[in-house]
């Protein structure tokens, strides 16, 4: 039986890509999963099909941009199933890739209303059950991009710098209160994004042929780890899965 059973995890962008293998991996846990994302139809499917194969859970329309869906979305949560145990801030945005001076100032807020905003709204709400309950673990999904500069990509290494601080302010507030925050830098991942990327041309990332990526499932078996206390000593920074170390931590194969 897995440490995390009966547990709740909240996932927001669960519609596809690392959200959804998180939601099915932890499920497999026996651990208690809401869906969130705006795609109504995607994650209702992806809620059936958990609870087909035995799982428990749950869909939930979310705008993560917005503060009033994520207050609900953790009330959701709580009303479900009693307890909000792990909230993955996982919804995340690159498109449009352009340089500055190409970029739309509207698409470029967007970005900071999805991946810094977000981020932000989901502590927001989720920290005051976790601290009623004496516990929690919040996992903000970061990237690389949160320390390299990257052509093309101003609004997410803005945003991703932005949540790594976000992650680090969190758990200084309320890791006494029995709260861990922390952060994931996945590296590259086969999912819908790094189509994307691929399509823009513009930066070394998007040169990498696919076969660099990682599994979205190796992912989701990291957030598992980070749950963990082993885990303990990354707590207000990010994990990297880069290193052959945090590979081994988690029981994954080495970077080359
Ligand atoms: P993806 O396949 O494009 O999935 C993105 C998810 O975010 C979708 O489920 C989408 O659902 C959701 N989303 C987007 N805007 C949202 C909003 N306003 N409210 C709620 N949900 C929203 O991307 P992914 O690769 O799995 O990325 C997941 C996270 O990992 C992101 O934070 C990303 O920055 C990070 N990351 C990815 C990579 C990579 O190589 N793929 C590397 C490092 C970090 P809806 O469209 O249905 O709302």
């Amino acid at each position: 039986m897995s440490f995390l059973a009966g547990k709740t995890a909240v996932i927001t962008g669960a519609s596809r890509g690392i959200g959804e293998a998180t939601a099915r991996h932890l499920a497999s846990l026996d651990v208690k999963v809401v869906l969130a994302a705006r795609s109504h139809n995607t994650i209702n499917t992806i809620a059936q099909d958990i609870k087909a194969h035995g799982g428990t859970a749950s869909a939930f329309v979310c705008d993560v941009s917005n503060p009033t869906p994520v207050a609900t979305l953790i009330q959701h949560a709580q009303d479900t199933f009693a307890s909000v145990d792990l909230l993955v801030n996982n919804a995340g945005l690159i498109d449009p890739i352009a340089r500055i001076a190409d970029s739309d100032p509207d698409d470029w807020g967007n970005i900071v209303d999805v991946n810094v905003k977000g981020v932000y709204h989901g502590l927001r709400y989720a920290i005051p059950v976790m601290q009623a309950q004496g516990a929690g673990t919040i996992i903000n999904i970061s990237s690389g991009a949160a320390n390299a500069a990257l052509e093309g990509w101003s609004h997410y290494c803005a945003s991703k710098a932005a949540v790594l601080r976000l992650t680090g302010v969190a758990q200084k507030e309320y890791g006494a209160d029995g709260i861990r925050v922390v952060g994931l830098s996945p590296g590259t991942v086969a999912t819908d994004m790094q189509v994307a990327i691929k399509a823009s041309g513009i930066n070394p990332v998007s040169k990498l042929d696919p076969s660099a990526h990682i599994s979205p499932e190796w992912v989701a078996r990291t957030i598992e780890w980070l749950c963990k206390p082993a885990a303990d000593s990354f707590l207000g920074t990010d994990f990297s899965l880069k290193t052959d170390e945090g590979r081994a931590a988690v029981g994954l194969p080495p970077v080359s």
